[in-house]
């Protein structure tokens, strides 16, 4: 390895204790990087084809066709179509991964995002969400990426948080602003917290449950928030709901 190529992790264990752990993280570094790049071709190298049948199922669908037919394209095609949600999934998280962040973005007014995505939302599926808006702010970030935040903390919201009341409150706290999404559901055991953002990541619930997901909405979530400074928090308790919240650093807010 080239010195300058050379990356180390280092552990302090305490200040009065001397043992210092020097790692060379190079390699996992690079193995890291495969796995992404590989991810991100074959996504792209899928999308293609995917279109292609996606398309030709669509157009077998209105044609007259057998009883017997017409049940097994329904099932194609909507199996398709969760194919395709995957793979977009799996390129938006890949795009995520190795976007660098040259650019702070543009501002945004955060309350008349939260209102359009709510909107959105409720035009699909007729749920409430209640809006709590104590402050009204421009934010400097990705618009497309805060939309894609706050439509995947709501949608699992409802899709996990039972019939309870669902609530987007924003508000001030120490260090910037706080977006909090909470519903009543049925909460997350405290083991299952740390790992929901990781990639494919569902508590054995959701798995066996009929209620459909990949588990990448939590992941993009991560690193879209990481792309604006910001760090996914989440609290739970059993029986009486979930919170999902994060804190938009003060220098990425100006008052509307
Ligand atoms: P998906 O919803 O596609 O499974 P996510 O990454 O958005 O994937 O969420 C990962 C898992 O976290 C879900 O499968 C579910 O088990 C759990 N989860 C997410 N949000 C909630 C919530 N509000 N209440 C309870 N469980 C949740």
């Amino acid at each position: 390895v080239r010195p300058q190529t050379l990356m180390v992790q280092i552990t302090q264990f305490g200040v009065d204790q001397k043992v210092m752990l020097v790692r060379d993280v190079t390699e996992r570094k690079r193995v890291e990087t495969m796995r992404q790049n590989f991810i991100a071709d074959v996504s792209h190298e899928l999308r293609t084809p995917l279109t292609v049948i996606n398309g030709y199922l669509e157009m077998l669908q209105d044609m007259e066709l057998p009883a017997s037919l017409n049940k097994a394209l329904g099932q194609m095609s909507s199996q398709g179509e969760r194919m395709q949600s995957l793979v977009n999934d799996l390129i938006e998280l890949s795009r995520l991964e190795s976007a660098n962040s040259d650019s702070a973005g543009d501002y945004f007014n955060l309350q008349h995002l939260a209102h359009s995505v709510i909107d959105q939302l409720q035009s699909y599926d007729h749920n409430t969400v209640s809006l709590q808006c104590e402050v009204d702010v421009e934010v400097q970030g990705f618009v497309d990426e805060m939309r894609t935040v706050l439509s995947n903390l709501l949608t699992n919201a409802y899709k996990y948080g039972g019939d309870g009341e669902v609530q987007l409150t924003i508000e001030n706290a120490a260090h910037g602003v706080r977006v909090s999404v909470s519903d009543q559901g049925d909460g997350i055991a405290a083991e299952h917290l740390t790992r929901l953002t990781e990639r494919f990541y569902r508590v054995d619930d959701s798995r066996e449950s009929s209620v459909g997901g990949s588990g990448l909405g939590l992941a993009i979530t991560k690193h879209a928030l990481e792309h604006h400074g910001a760090q996914l928090e989440i609290e739970s308790e059993i029986g009486k709901g979930s919170t999902f919240s994060f804190v938009i650093p003060a220098e990425r807010v100006q008052p509307a």
